[in-house]
């Protein structure tokens, strides 16, 4: 990237996030292709309204298999045999938890511990059962849900990349709020520093042509009686998950892999998150913790630069 290339930058809202697109040329029929991409995805993927792919599944539950369309098959097949690695704490049948916390919409609040118990009993990914020839999912206990909330961005991200590269665009980064994918060489990332001003950062990430997904507890998350709720919940208590872990980014090739990750090394904890990393030499890591520190993994894929005296590396 020459410094004195122009970058043009195109925004959306979209999937209840601010999208941003950085192009080094101005074009705005290849922004509103991309925006309409992304808007194309979410009406399969959300449940954030009534209907869609994904809410087709969720309102035949406990009655019959709904045939979809192959990403989102391919998408829910994924999520699943993620969910069901050992020790897990990703699972994408969390739906129900996620519709009665309400963590990041309207009317959010705290539920009955019994009632969490209640619904604890709806998220077993085992009874997503699945058919490829008939391309068909099936939720077998009336109640479950799916929500893909936390592995949908990252596939969107690698399609977006894809098209792009499709156009013979050799340099852009899309920002789907979290989850960024970029093309070329050059592309600084800023780190958020939690529960600071929004522009604040703890340092700069520096990649070529990797995705950049970050998970932390400081973007969706409300207070009440002095303790804080975030969205990330532990499929184990119905509670959000509570760790040393402020925020996970995951570097790596695949945003899909990113946004995975960031779910399940943030489960793991600090020390189950390093030791699971060591087996994977294609994806890369920052761990933020609550004592301010910043763990980094080897630094193949990118680097990193600290800029806030409050955090250290260790
Ligand atoms: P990640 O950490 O990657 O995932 C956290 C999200 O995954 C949670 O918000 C929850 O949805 C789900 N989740 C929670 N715990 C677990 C767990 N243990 N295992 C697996 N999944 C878990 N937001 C709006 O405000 N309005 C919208 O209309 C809206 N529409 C959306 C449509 C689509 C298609 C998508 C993908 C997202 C949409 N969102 C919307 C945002 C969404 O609600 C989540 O906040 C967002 O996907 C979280 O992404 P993340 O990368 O920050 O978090
Ligand atoms: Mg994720």
């Amino acid at each position: 990237m020459q410094t004195e290339d122009r970058i043009y930058a195109y925004s959306a809202v979209l999937m209840g996030s601010p999208i941003l697109l950085k192009l080094f040329s101005d074009n705005q029929s290849l922004a509103a292709q991309v925006f309409g991409l992304i808007k194309q995805l979410e009406d399969l993927l959300t449940v954030n309204r009534p209907h869609s792919e994904v809410m087709s599944i969720n309102h035949a539950a406990g009655s019959h298999p709904v045939s979809v369309s192959e990403p989102v098959f391919n998408l829910i097949k994924r999520a699943r045999a993620v969910s069901l690695l050992p020790g897990s704490c990703f699972n994408f049948t969390i739906g129900p938890l996620v519709k009665r916390w309400k963590i990041g919409f309207h009317g959010d609040t705290v539920p009955p511990a019994s009632e969490l118990q209640a619904l604890l009993a709806l998220t077993d990914a085992h009874q997503v059962i699945l058919n490829e020839q008939e391309r068909s999912v099936w939720l077998a206990m009336a109640g479950m849900e799916i929500d893909l909330g936390a592995i949908a961005k990252g596939y969107i991200a690698d399609v977006i990349k894809n098209f792009l590269q499709q156009q013979q665009v050799t340099q852009a980064l899309i920002n789907l709020g979290g989850n960024v994918h970029t093309l070329g060489s050059g592309w600084s990332i800023g780190l958020k520093k939690p529960f600071s001003d929004p522009d604040a950062l703890i340092g700069v990430i520096e990649v070529a042509n990797k995705s950049v997904v970050t998970s932390g507890i400081y973007e969706r998350y409300f207070e009440r009686e002095g303790r804080r709720y975030h969205h990330i919940l532990d499929p184990r208590t119905g509670y959000p998950l509570d760790n040393e872990l402020l925020s996970v980014t995951i570097i790596s090739d695949d945003s899909l892999d990113g946004d995975i990750y960031t779910t399940l090394i943030y489960g793991m904890g600090v020390e189950g998150g390093l030791a699971y990393l060591a087996g994977l030499p294609h994806i890369e890591a920052i761990l933020v913790t609550q004592a301010k520190e910043v763990i980094l993994s080897s630094q193949r894929q990118f680097s990193f630069r600290l800029l806030d005296d409050e955090y250290h590396l260790r």
